[in-house]
């Protein structure tokens, strides 16, 4: 095989392979070097050549070591120096590098070939004897530890003694001192690890490139490629190259450069750079650019021309790689030299500034620019974040259930959030898990905890839905509810203590962390206008409130795919006209009750008509079982009594008879549509008034859509819709206003998705609900699968969570099948999806395959979805 590569400016022998050959390094240099970019010139020995020698079982075997010869021969001549010269010696740096970027391998050795003749040849021609010694000092060094793993600290104990004993301190100060402390070197690797560094250049090379291929095999590198599944045989690669004096005089120097400013995304050289400084990369601070043709008029003017000339570098790099360039690079004795390039790392912010800024300056095309985004991290720039870099102590950790960071006084009741929240308190309620009477307690809060429940438990799906930041099932948390204290890892937090949360990470943290709310400008919508050009796919939102449906129409819905009317039965005292519906004794006792709750309803629905005017708004029928609406605890109990009129012993009787075992499987969605057809006449009529309303408010008709839930059976759909339609004709004879309004279901259970085509026939439209479709495929309960899905992941059984990404092979094979099914019986069906996953980048690529007409998510998801679908066509 080939074994070297070589590379100098405008010239490198690349293979087509060449990061797998030459590793990231080698193929760095020699990208830069083809570029004609000014680099030091080398070679790569290949991860070819590295096979070859662990096959031989030599740590340096024949053909490579005259290969090696041959290449440091082809060096003496391009540099005009020669290895062991009796002038001008050649000096090289040696780096190692795999494929990827990991841990383990060997570090850098630098100035092979310094021996204690050349050192004094380098110091005298150079004029400069503590630069040649000093590099002398580093080569024994470093290669007592790549090459005999020595502890770095002996030498500074060599050193300090070497002080001591001849009276320098700091660094020897005259010839004799420094040869006295090399000789002292050498002693000690000859007294304490047994050997002698070659004086022979060649030799030192040749120890120094066998360690560094023995390097592979360090743990920390196995254990890495394990962990990455990079296979044994990869292989790691050796680049060699003429050192560059960087650290020599004042016209020398090391830095690192951008090819943009960051925080305008306009061309303009920025970083840092330090004069001939040895320990530059810890001070280097991406956050702080300097203008280095500005460097206090220092760099400009000692070094105007590589000031230029890194200009040129980096826009020629930027040019060729299309994206924001990052350069290492060095000048030697007013030489400029780059070492390595990469892509330049960036925040969210700072992405969708530069795809933006590219596409303006006609460098990538519009879909390129979308394609850079990662669209689930639009999330940081919607929500405040905690600002970088941070120190704090994490008290436990739950589910990311709804992004953002909160801090805020803890409170375990709603009511006490209520309490503090107006006393200008920002709090965080912290319940076990959140119920529907828990609704006004995380309106008024900052953020959410709660020890139970996943991503899909109630309080996850509220919180998302008002844009709250929310942790749940931070299962190592104890609430003591009578103390009104929380436990976490040893610490007590009473009633009132600060704490922080991370909806985005899942972290609780102790005290008040300070956060930044990034704004949304200009560049954020002209990306969001580019992906609503790519889209196919529609993007509404789950809403019910006027607050959501405000959020989401800024942030761009095409509509309401889901409206759960059951979350407007909660507020203020609604829940009062509600549980006197749910007791009273008989059918006309409920008419009574609902005639009350009509008004509410209209009235909510018109004001959502009015926001979402001239788009579509889909309503759904009451899902819940009643008795989620039911007082909780006796103290509710008592009251409701009281309040109701009804004697304290029926409430309980009522609250025992509608106790069920699997309420999610129980007595919800049609199923209570069927045994109290009262409710679905009382909605429909308060949504075909309220068509009516806010149709001659706004002056754009209204079609509202009427959604049913949890269908298994079309005869199930039929038995609804008669009762719509036959509420459609009243209401249109008594008001005669004529109106039009289109009646579909849900698809989330099962046997739906089987009878999908003569459920078509009666359906308008089909939204697939995948929170309930999922839990019934797997026969998992959302509730409960937080405390066994983290350890299915974990295990490697599944790979994602299905409640948060659908899982395209079971679920999603079933709504492939409605899909087809249902467009078999009605070509021109509205399919959409409205549960979780509607808003999850990979599962919204799934609907784009499936052919889905729109996805619908809760309202701070809109601007992902919007993204995630563009991506999804391109
Ligand atoms: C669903 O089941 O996916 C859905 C959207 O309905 P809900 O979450 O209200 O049950
Ligand atoms: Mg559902």
């Amino acid at each position: 095989p080939k074994r070297i590569f070589t590379f100098r400016k405008g010239e490198a022998e690349r293979p087509a392979d060449a990061i797998e050959s030459l590793g990231l390094k080698g193929a760095n240099l020699a990208l830069l070097a083809s570029l004609d970019l000014p680099v030091p010139p080398g070679f790569t020995i290949s991860t070819a050549a590295w096979r070859e020698a662990k096959a031989s079982g030599e740590s340096m075997p024949i053909a490579l070591r005259s290969d090696l010869n041959a290449m440091v021969e082809w060096l003496e001549r391009v540099t005009d120096r020669r290895f062991d010269g009796d002038r001008r010696p050649l000096l090289l740096a040696v780096r190692t590098s795999g494929p990827t970027a990991m841990p383990g391998l060997a570090d850098s050795v630098l100035d092979i070939g310094l021996n204690d003749r050349t050192v004094e040849i380098l110091a005298r021609e150079l004029s400069d004897t503590d630069f040649a010694f000093r590099n002398y000092r580093r080569l024994v060094e470093s290669y007592a530890q790549i090459v005999h793993d020595a502890d770095p600290t002996e030498f500074e104990e060599l050193s300090d003694a070497e002080a001591a004993e001849r009276g320098w301190s700091g660094e020897p100060s005259t010839i004799e001192d420094w040869r006295a402390l090399m000789a002292r070197y050498h002693a000690f690797l000859d007294s304490e690890l047994g050997v002698v560094m070659p004086q022979t250049p060649f030799e030192q090379l040749v120890e120094v490139v066998s360690a560094s291929f023995a390097s592979w095999r360090s743990p920390a590198a196995a254990a890495h490629r394990i962990l990455h599944g990079i296979p044994e045989n990869a292989g790691l690669a050796v680049t060699v190259h003429a050192m560059i004096f960087n650290e020599r005089n004042r016209h020398s120097g090391r830095g690192r450069a951008l090819s943009r400013d960051l925080a305008t995304g306009r061309s303009r050289l920025t970083g840092e750079f330090l004069l001939g400084s040895r320990d530059l990369l810890e001070k280097i601070e991406r956050a702080a650019p300097i203008d280095l043709g500005e460097l206090g008029g220092k760099t400009s003017e000692r070094f105007p021309g590589e000031v230029g000339e890194l200009t040129r570098c980096v826009k020629v790099l930027e040019a060729h790689l299309g994206d924001v360039v990052e350069v290492d690079f060095m000048v030697g004795d007013g030489e400029l030299f780059l070492l390595q390039s990469r892509i330049a790392r960036r925040s969210v912010a700072e992405g969708v500034r530069l795809a933006v800024e590219f596409v303006r300056e006609g460098l990538i095309e519009e879909e390129e620019a979308l394609l850079r985004i990662d669209a689930a991290s639009l999330d940081q720039l919607l929500h405040p974040t905690i600002q970088r870099p941070a120190d704090y102590r994490v008290l436990a950790r739950g589910m990311p259930a709804s992004p953002g960071a909160a801090t805020g006084v803890i409170v375990f009741s709603s009511d006490a959030a209520q309490r503090l929240a107006s006393d200008g308190r920002g709090v965080i309620l912290v319940r076990h898990e959140t119920h529907p009477e828990d609704i006004h307690g995380m309106h008024v809060s900052e953020g959410v905890l709660t020890i139970r429940g996943g991503t899909t438990s109630h309080a996850a799906v509220v919180a998302r839905g008002i844009g709250k930041p929310c942790v749940t099932g931070a299962g190592t948390l104890r609430i003591l509810s009578d103390a009104r204290e929380l436990h976490a890892a040893g610490t007590i937090l009473k009633e009132g203590a600060e704490i922080t949360i991370d909806g985005t990470s899942g972290e609780v943290i102790e005290g008040a962390v300070p956060l930044v709310r990034p704004s949304l400008d200009g560049d954020f919508a002209t990306l969001m206008e580019m992906a609503d050009r790519a889209r196919r796919m529609g993007v509404r939102t789950n809403a019910e409130t006027p607050a959501e449906a405000r959020a989401a129409r800024g942030f761009g819905a095409e509509g309401i795919g889901l409206s759960r009317t059951e979350h407007m039965f909660f507020e203020g005292d609604r829940i009062r006209a509600m549980r006197e519906m749910i007791l009273a004794p008989d059918e006309k006792g409920r008419r009574a009750a609902l005639n009350g709750l009509l008004p509410i309803q209209r009235a909510d629905f018109i004001e959502l008509f009015e926001i979402m005017a001239g788009l579509p708004v889909m309503i759904r029928l009451l899902d819940p079982p009643l008795h989620e609406f039911l007082p909780q605890g006796e103290s509710d109990i008592l009251e409701t009594a009281e309040m109701l009129g009804i004697d304290e012993a029926s409430v309980r009787q009522r609250i025992a008879a509608l106790q069920e075992f699997n309420p999610m499987l129980g007595h919800r969605g049609c199923r209570l549509a069927i045994s109290h057809p009262e409710i679905v006449e009382m909605q429909s009529r308060a949504i075909f008034e309220a068509a009516i309303a806010a149709g001659e408010k706004t002056g754009s008709a209204v079609v509202p859509e009427i959604m049913v839930p949890l269908v298994s059976l079309r005869r199930e759909l039929d038995f609804v819709k008669e009762r719509i339609d036959r509420v459609a004709a009243e209401v249109t004879a008594e008001s005669g206003s004529r109106f039009t309004y289109t009646v579909g279901t849900m698809i989330e259970l099962p046997r739906a998705v089987v009878r999908a085509d003569t459920i078509a026939e009666v359906a308008d439209f089909f939204s697939f609900g995948t929170n309930d479709l999922t839990q019934t495929v797997y026969g998992i309960s959302r509730d409960d699968a937080a405390n066994f899905l983290s350890t299915y992941v974990r295990e490697g059984i599944i790979e994602r969570d299905p409640f948060q990404t659908v899982d395209v092979e079971g679920v999603g094979e079933l709504i492939a099948m409605a899909v087809q099914k249902a467009r078999r019986t009605k070509p021109d069906i509205s399919l959409g999806v409205c549960g979780e996953q509607g808003g999850d980048p990979a599962s919204i690529a799934f609907f784009e395959q499936a052919g889905l007409d729109y996805v619908s998510c809760s309202p701070f998801r809109v601007p992902i979805a919007r993204l995630a679908a563009a991506q999804s066509t391109i």
